[in-house]
């Protein structure tokens, strides 16, 4: 998701273009697969010290069920907003002093902006602690790891394990 932005840079502040997202094979995250392409729209603006680029994107991931551990696919719709700021100068190409607010994205020396890492972020952001393959699933028996989502397995109904086992324990000591 690279952009060459040396022309909008040159322009004055204000101007602004736009453009379809369409990015296949993207790999954002060595723990987060992508399913199918990435598709958005994106706009960048000539703002005073640099481009804010704002736009959306729908992004198919595949994720594991945190109960029944079940691979299952989820689309993320993410509207984002960033700042670039330069890191040279566009005319005389000196490099520029680093800029000291906080979450601003490089523009980098050969003028180009990459997204990937801008919206790697906000998919971070947005995915939830436990992920659901469904909202009330039934996940997997504790004792013989059957999907309770396809029907109930034959264990006896749970006795609470860890006072067998202490149980066990005392007695064995005795
Ligand atoms: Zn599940
Ligand atoms: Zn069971």
């Amino acid at each position: 998701m690279i952009y060459n932005v040396a022309q909008l840079i040159k322009s004055p502040v204000g101007t602004s273009l736009t453009a379809d997202i369409n990015e296949e094979n993207v790999q954002l995250d060595e723990d987060l697969k992508v399913v199918g392409p990435l598709v958005g729209k994106g706009r960048m603006r000539r703002v005073n010290q640099g481009l804010l680029v704002d736009g959306w994107v729908d992004i198919n991931l595949e994720l594991t069920c945190t109960r029944c551990l079940k691979q299952f696919e989820q689309l993320m719709h993410l509207p984002f907003e960033e700042r670039f700021y330069p890191t040279i100068d566009i005319v005389t190409g000196m490099p520029l002093p680093p800029t000291e607010e906080e979450d601003v994205f490089p523009i980098d020396d050969h003028h180009l902006i990459d997204l990937t890492e801008a919206i790697r972020q906000r998919v971070l952001l947005e995915l939830p602690m436990v992920t659901l393959c469904q909202e009330d699933c039934a996940g997997l028996c504790s004792q013989c790891g059957h999907d309770l989502n396809l029907g109930p397995c034959d264990c006896k109904p749970e006795v609470d394990e860890r006072f067998s086992v202490l149980n066990a324990l005392l007695q064995k000591d005795v």
